[in-house]
């Protein structure tokens, strides 16, 4: 088994397939997992529970929330708990390919993938390691766990419908105690066209004396997108930042179609994570649901290679995977890339903003911290009323 990509999504399968006593490569391009941790991080409580991540990749925890916007308006919500984590990105990669290693996985950093080619029994992947060395391998089984670069599957068909592309460039910044204390403890957004258009901006909170601030914004083809570097020292200089050391820059697409009805196989090319958009929107993330897909996926590969079992019968183990991912899920993964796509590719103008002031109003009257903790990562929309939350979003 070759797995192409020791992200989230790439790492748990290479464990989870290791462990049943497969013999899997886990290859990525990066020399170190270190390099390019892109991800901003932030999970609820309960995906660390449930993927029994260690303390070690733990950055901070979180029990509130922080919104400012539109304009200078600011709403706070606290927890008396902890409510989520944001993790440090490169930590989680190196500690799941530990994993993996642990139970028998090769790993081989520095070494990507160029094409594929099928074979009768087989299929063949041609791999470039930074020497320069080039090789073809030959696997029962490829893995495209490659992200939203999908490298090997490539891009979904039109009749998949659109990919819905954010760009986001996050800082981590070396910060005084004086400039952390406001940030600390807390997930803060940065909402309204005045801060971003067509997007939001954030302050996540790290290791003492660290924080992330970040951009992201939904790609509009017909319109101007003016770079993110100058919003985000714009972003700074408003949030008392501006004097920071910037330890490191790093940012990414985030791209998934909304209905996910893209082929998650070709042959014996099986995609996995971003690679067949499992990542949302709504709140840019998609850790939890990369790793998700791999314990999705980890039974059906396992059941279609059980020794005995038919050709045609292996498949069909294989061709339920897409429903058994879209049922993990679930149906208000749709919904919520679709609230995404809305809310902020609409967010441009100063009516826009009045209709993200009622909103944030509605939600600071009646709502816990632990309430927006459901919208945003379990979303649940109905605890704000289903009916309203079109309206206020501007979608009716
Ligand atoms: C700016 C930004 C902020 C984000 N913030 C959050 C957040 O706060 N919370 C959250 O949950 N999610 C967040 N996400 C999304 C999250 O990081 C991704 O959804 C998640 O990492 C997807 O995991 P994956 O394993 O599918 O892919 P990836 O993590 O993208 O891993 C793919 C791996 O494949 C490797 N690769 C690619 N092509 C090749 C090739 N040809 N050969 C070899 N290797 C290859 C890459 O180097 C990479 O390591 C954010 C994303 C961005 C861009």
């Amino acid at each position: 088994m070759l797995v192409v990509g020791c992200g989230p999504a790439g790492a748990e399968l290479a464990r989870l397939l290791a462990q049943a006593g497969l013999s899997v490569w886990l290859i990525d391009q990066l020399a170190d997992l270190d390099q390019a941790a892109f991800s901003s991080a932030a999970l609820p409580l309960a995906a660390l529970e449930r993927f029994s991540l260690p303390a070690s990749v733990v950055a901070s925890r979180w029990q509130g929330w922080q919104l400012l916007g539109p304009g200078e308006a600011l709403r706070r919500w606290q927890a008396d708990h902890t409510l989520g984590v944001v993790l440090d990105f490169g930590a989680l990669r190196r500690w799941l390919a530990g994993e993996a290693q642990t139970w028998g996985a090769r790993l081989e950093l520095g070494c990507r993938a160029l094409e594929q080619r099928p074979g009768p029994g087989s299929i063949s992947t041609l791999l470039r390691w930074r020497s320069g060395q080039q090789r073809w391998i030959e696997s029962r089984w490829l893995i495209d766990a490659s992200g939203q670069a999908r490298s090997l599957l490539g891009e979904p068909p039109a009749t998949a419908g659109a990919l819905v592309s954010g760009l986001g460039v996050e800082w981590l910044l070396a910060v005084s105690p004086a400039q952390e204390q406001r940030w600390r403890g807390q997930l803060s957004f940065l909402l309204g066209s005045d801060w971003l258009p067509q997007g939001y901006g954030w302050v996540f909170p790290m290791q003492p004396g660290r924080l992330k601030v970040g951009v992201c914004r939904l790609q509009d083809p017909s319109r101007s997108q003016p770079p993110l570097g100058p919003l985000l020292r714009t972003i700074l200089d408003r949030c008392g930042l501006a004097g920071a050391q910037v330890l490191d820059r790093h940012g990414g697409l985030i791209r998934s179609t909304i209905d996910r009805q893209e082929p998650h196989r070709r042959g014996r090319l099986i995609g996995l994570g971003d690679a067949v958009s499992t990542a949302n929107l709504l709140g840019g993330e998609g850790i939890r649901h990369a790793l998700l897909s791999a314990r999705v996926l980890a039974p059906q590969l396992l059941a279609a290679l059980a020794p005995g079992i038919q050709p045609k019968a292996g498949l069909n183990k294989l061709d339920a995977y897409p429903r058994l991912l879209r049922r993990a899920l679930g149906w208000r993964w749709g919904l919520s890339g679709r609230l995404a796509k809305r809310t902020w590719l609409g967010l441009d103008s100063p009516a826009a903003d009045r209709r993200l002031e009622r909103l944030l109003s509605g939600l600071q009257q009646e709502k816990q911290a632990e309430d927006l903790s459901a919208l945003l990562f379990d979303y649940r929309f109905e605890r704000y009323g289903f009916r309203a939350i079109p309206y206020l979003l501007g979608l009716r």
